[in-house]
């Protein structure tokens, strides 16, 4: 028997590979395990897209798969496969590698859904020294390894990276981008099925979600998930690179993909999508600088991210060099959008509160950098982003939240804090305009929440920032400031009620 993880779903989980797949007539095994949604109060149109995606595959896969519902992993394997031999390919968080490795029968093979066995990885990062290893650096060697991208041994296009073009303010004047609207599914009887089961749930006490749940966003099989990377490709990858920094309020998807659920699920493969984007380019129908950033998006970070989280191990959850141990509010956990007047907080909050997705950009720099700056708990608010978000799974929370949003890995994964004043917010956002803070303001009635929050930051770790070359700037700034005092009390005065 070969067993599918939840996130194993796409055709690249079951072809032979090298040998390590399992056989074309090979019977598979599911299992739902209730008590993974015990564990946490996960959002609820992320329940819903996971087990939609599940069991839309196994009805796919008819009665070649069995399908159990379990209220554990192991109590599933006893039932359907009792104490048979089962294969099964590398899962995604350790702690299903742990598990999986300490059930005799079972037999692990390689990860698959990613572009670089992690042996690569880790030859590439030891011959690195392990230590200053930079993503720009991996993201090079995976495009000449892969030849993605490349003209011979040079990047195709004349440059390795387009960032520079890829910072554009949003465009005044237009509450949306003008571009073709996303991709979105069309629910059937197995979404309804799943709807049922989860009030069912809920209202036996048995779980708890928080957020809003439905119609369903995203992608729960591999043809409607080749559909929305199509749709991205033909209507959207043109305008990705220029405003992939940018927020709008009206406009929270604007030319962002909306794959990492598919990605994340394994109903797409990254080097199709990688490899797609360079066609377009290829032939004429997408610029240089989008197809780049959609292509270092995907072989750059994404799987950096994942390669890290492996390479540096389980222990790198606990990183906090910077002791913060504030634990997260109440209106935090619970999504509450409406408690917040900070019109950046508010809009991105009742983003994730009633999809379960905002774009990079408001999780490293509205919501990261909001809990950066007040000293919250990182291993707390990794769950909190694992838990709320349809994309979280382990693999990518972690580095993420640990090392790229709170530098709680104190650099090992970024070369700086990712954190900013209101200043940044409104010059990659129309979000400022109607709020009631000002962002120039650091003290006073509209003092802005970002800008006196980013001060006092710097103020707290004045003496690790100053040894930094790209953050002592902003050390030797405070120290003119001349109402500094006010700017803490301001501060201090806020506590953790929603700003
Ligand atoms: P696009 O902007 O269209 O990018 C294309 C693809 O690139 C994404 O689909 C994703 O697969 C990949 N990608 C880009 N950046 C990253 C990254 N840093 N890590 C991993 N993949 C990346 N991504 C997740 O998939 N799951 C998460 O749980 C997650 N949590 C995050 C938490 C924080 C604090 C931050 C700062 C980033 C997080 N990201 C996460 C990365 C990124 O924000 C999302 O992948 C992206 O916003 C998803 O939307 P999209 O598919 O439209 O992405």
């Amino acid at each position: 028997m070969h067993w599918l993880f939840g996130d194993q779903l796409g055709p690249h989980f079951l072809t032979p590979g090298d040998g390590d797949g399992p056989g074309r007539d090979t019977p598979l095994l599911m299992i739902e395990a209730r008590s993974v949604f015990r564990r946490r109060r996960f959002h609820r149109a992320k329940a819903h897209l996971i087990l939609s995606a599940m069991r839309h595959r196994a009805a796919e896969l008819g009665d070649r798969l069995t399908y159990v519902r379990a209220d554990t992993y192991r109590a599933g394997l006893e039932k359907a496969a009792g104490g048979r031999p089962v294969t099964v390919h590398h899962p995604t968080s350790f702690a299903a590698a742990g598990l999986v490795r300490a059930l005799p029968q079972v037999s692990v093979g390689p990860a698959r859904g990613f572009l670089v066995p992690m042996e690569d990885f880790s030859s590439w990062a030891d011959g690195h020294g392990g230590k200053s290893l930079r993503q720009e650096d991996f993201y090079r060697w995976v495009r000449r390894d892969h030849d993605l991208l490349m003209d011979g041994d040079q990047p195709a296009g004349g440059r390795w990276n387009h960032d520079h073009d890829n910072r554009e303010r949003p465009p005044r004047g237009s509450a949306t981008l003008p571009v073709g609207r996303p991709y979105r599914p069309r629910e059937d009887a197995i979404d309804d099925e799943v709807r049922r089961d989860l009030d069912r749930w809920e209202k036996d006490g048995d779980v708890s979600f928080v957020g809003r749940d439905g119609p369903r966003r995203f992608p729960a099989t591999r043809a409607e998930a080749r559909a929305a990377l199509k749709r991205f490709l033909t209507h959207r990858l043109n305008a990705f690179g220029p405003f992939e920094d940018a927020m709008l309020a009206a406009d929270p998807v604007m030319s962002h993909s909306l794959l990492s659920t598919s990605l994340n699920l394994g109903l797409l493969d990254p080097a199709e999508c990688v490899e797609r984007a360079e066609e377009e380019w290829r032939a004429g129908r997408a610029p240089i600088n989008s197809v780049e950033g959609f292509v270092r998006q995907i072989a750059g970070w994404r799987e950096y991210v994942w390669q890290l989280y492996w390479y540096f191990g389980d222990e790198y959850r606990h990183s906090n060099v910077l002791r913060h141990t504030t634990p997260l509010p109440g209106w935090w956990n619970d999504l509450d959008a409406d408690a917040v007047h900070a019109r950046c907080l508010r809009t991105v909050l009742a983003q994730v509160r009633d999809t379960g997705w905002t774009h990079h950009i408001p999780r490293l720099m509205v919501l990261g950098g909001y809990a950066l700056q007040r000293g919250w708990d990182p291993a707390e608010l990794t769950d909190w982003f694992h838990r709320s978000f349809v994309d979280g799974y382990d693999w990518v929370m972690v580095p993420n939240v640990i090392g790229m949003s709170q530098y709680a890995d104190g650099g090992r994964m970024t070369t700086k804090p990712y954190t900013s004043g209101g200043a940044y917010i409104n010059r990659m956002s129309d979000l400022c305009g109607a709020c009631a803070y000002k962002p120039g303001d650091r003290t006073g009635e509209h003092a802005c929440p970002y800008t006196t929050g980013y001060w006092t930051f710097v103020d707290r770790h004045r003496d690790r920032l100053a040894s930094n070359h790209r953050t002592s700037r902003a050390v030797q700034q405070i120290d003119r400031l001349g109402d500094l005092a006010d700017v803490r009390r301001k501060e201090h005065t806020r506590g953790d009620t929603p700003p």
